[in-house]
């Protein structure tokens, strides 16, 4: 049976631009769509609800404020590191991303801030934390989740950023 709109557990394939304060910082394109799975928060939220109900053709420009994105830039959640206990298989550099690993072995990626000769500040906030975003979106293709998809919470078609 043919997907008419999207709702929840249905692939759906975009292509965008998003923009923030007039410069563009990502884009995909009909030739490499993005694909995501509807209903399982695989994109923030104020564009999962802006594209609920919309079909094939549908153009949809939308304007997040940070509540509705990436959410609110967080002063806590920067952090200065012992550089000994940073990975040091690569030389770091200010604005490149990091894993840390916590003592509970959790993994969580940072931008690194500032260097200085002992420490590295590593500021945890999603890249876009904080900012209003700009979606101009087109609708390009929707089908139907396989089981294994709804139960992974993501699509498996393009499978470039998924594990499996
Ligand atoms: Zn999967």
């Amino acid at each position: 049976m043919a997907v008419e709109r999207i709702t929840n557990g249905v692939v759906v394939a975009l292509a965008y631009t998003l923009t923030v304060e007039g410069e563009e910082v990502g884009r995909a394109t009909a030739e490499e769509p993005l694909e995501y799975l509807h209903g399982a928060e695989n994109i923030v939220p104020g564009l999962e609800n802006a594209l609920e109900g919309k079909k094939v053709g549908d153009h949809v420009n939308v304007t997040l404020p940070p509540e509705d994105a990436y959410g609110d830039y967080d002063e806590d959640e920067i952090d200065e590191f012992d550089l000994n206990e940073m990975p040091s298989d690569e030389e770091l550099e200010e604005g490149m991303m990091v894993e840390v690993e916590d003592d509970d072995g959790y993994v969580y990626i940072g931008t690194v801030v500032e260097i200085t000769e002992q420490t590295v500040v590593v500021d945890f906030n999603p890249p876009l934390a904080g900012k209003t975003l700009t979606f101009d979106v087109e609708v390009l293709a929707l089908r139907e989740a396989d089981e294994e998809e709804l139960e992974h919470g993501h699509p498996h078609s393009l499978d470039a950023d998924y594990d499996e």
